[in-house]
């Protein structure tokens, strides 16, 4: 049995994995000759890491996850705290802790992980076919590659989801950019062990502390679609965005290399529930492309390939036909927790960046009289929806 994994990126590796562990063959396709994430950093919720030692990668959150122990949430302009707060009671409520991790390195170590050479670079997938038997890859290199079943997790603009889905997804453009990278950890911007945000006016500047003494920041304006801004004028851009903002935020901007700053304008895809199509499912961003307000994109893409695996564990396959039976069960298990984190995220995006900004006002009312209990308790509930709860 072998499956055709189209991707290298958070769901291809861990769905390989899932499968492997299933005794299940995979040949990798990965499109680019050289894997260069967009974004810095993410934070692996605790969902996320349970699914990573489910799929023996637990030594990659062990190696990379940083010391993230403390939230707080500060005034954007005066920086006074609103809410300061112990993560401890979420991690003893959800059994896990969350680990914020430089995003290259996490990729760089799960394809270590499988394997760098059995990965086949440059192969930038265009058609598929498929028949009672088996699926074909088409490459633009004009090579092609055939197995039982195809994992595409080619991401959010993935070009298998129109062929599974018989129409094409528009990406719904959230109204806002964020800017992201690493600065090293300064006390004097946020604490090296805290997740710390400042907000206001529908803005947010976010600080994490990930491993080896870095911070992973992101800034979050609202903003029209298409200006042109980019890596030339990141410094400039920020300092009018976040003029009069407290000190720390202009210590921060100081201290940002502006080359190596990523500038994105945030999407996500209307939920769909087909995931599947006979023997081609998807999986990750290419199923389900949200906007990474609770951070549980890459986490979802973890949950993916955690149930695909217990689908073919419960499946004991295995003809061609079955294979058919194991992804549509795969689908049913995942296709409504998957819409629902796109819709919370959503939601939580319109707060968070001033889409009413009654609404966000009420918010950052509601951050002061804030004690913890609450932002855990939604997180927990978060986490606590996944396959591994
Ligand atoms: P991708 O990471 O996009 O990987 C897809 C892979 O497929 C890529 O390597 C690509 O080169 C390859 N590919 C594309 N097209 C083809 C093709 N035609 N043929 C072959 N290969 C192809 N998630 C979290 O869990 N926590 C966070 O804190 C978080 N923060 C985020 C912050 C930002 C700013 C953004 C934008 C996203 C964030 N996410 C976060 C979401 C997370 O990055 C994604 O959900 C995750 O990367 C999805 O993984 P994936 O493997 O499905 O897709």
């Amino acid at each position: 049995m072998k499956a055709l994994i189209i991707g290298a990126g958070i769901g291809g590796m861990s769905a390989a994995a899932a499968l492997k562990q299933q005794g299940i063959e995979c040949d990798i396709f990965e499109a680019v000759k050289e894997i260069k994430p967009v974004g810095a950093a993410l934070s692996i919720w605790s969902n996320g890491v349970k699914c990573m030692t489910h799929l023996g990668m637990g030594h990659i959150m062990d190696a990379l996850g940083g010391p993230m122990h403390n939230l707080a949430y500060q005034d954007g302009f005066t920086g006074s705290v609103m809410t300061q707060f112990s993560l401890a009671p979420l991690v003893e409520a959800v059994g896990e802790r969350p680990c914020p991790v430089s995003r290259a390195d996490l990729q760089s170590q799960m394809i270590d992980h499988w394997g760098r050479e059995k990965i086949q670079f440059g192969k930038r997938i265009e058609k598929v076919k498929q028949n009672e038997t088996g699926v074909t890859a088409y490459f633009t290199d004009g090579s092609q590659a055939s197995g039982d079943f195809m994992i595409a997790a080619d991401g959010t603009h993935s070009a298998v989801r129109s062929h599974v889905l018989g129409y094409q997804t528009e990406r719904r453009y959230a109204g806002y950019v964020n800017w992201n990278g690493l600065v090293d950890v300064d006390e004097n911007i946020a604490p090296g062990d805290q997740w710390t945000t400042f907000v206001g006016e529908g803005k947010r500047v976010s600080i994490m502390p990930i491993a080896n003494n870095r911070f992973y920041f992101f800034f979050d304006v609202p903003l029209p679609k298409g200006l042109e801004e980019d890596r030339s004028t990141v410094i400039s851009d920020l300092k009018g965005y976040f003029k009069d903002w407290a000190e720390p935020v202009q210590i921060l901007i100081d201290a940002i290399d502006a080359q190596a700053t990523n500038r994105i304008e945030i999407h996500d895809i209307e939920p769909f529930d087909t995931f599947v199509k006979d023997n081609i499912a998807l999986l990750g961003d290419a199923a389900h492309s949200t906007t990474p307000d609770i951070g549980q994109g890459g986490c979802s893409a973890l949950e993916d390939a955690v149930v695909l695996g217990q689908c073919f564990a419960e499946a004991r396959l295995i003809t061609n036909t079955d294979i058919k039976n194991v992804l549509k069960s795969y689908e049913k298990k995942r296709h409504f927790r998957a819409k629902d984190l796109v819709l919370k995220a959503r939601k939580r995006c319109d707060v968070t960046h001033g889409k009413d900004m009654q609404e966000t006002q009420a918010w950052y009312d509601e951050l002061r009289a804030e004690k913890g209990e609450n932002i855990i308790a939604g997180l927990s509930n978060t986490i606590l929806g996944g396959p591994l709860a």
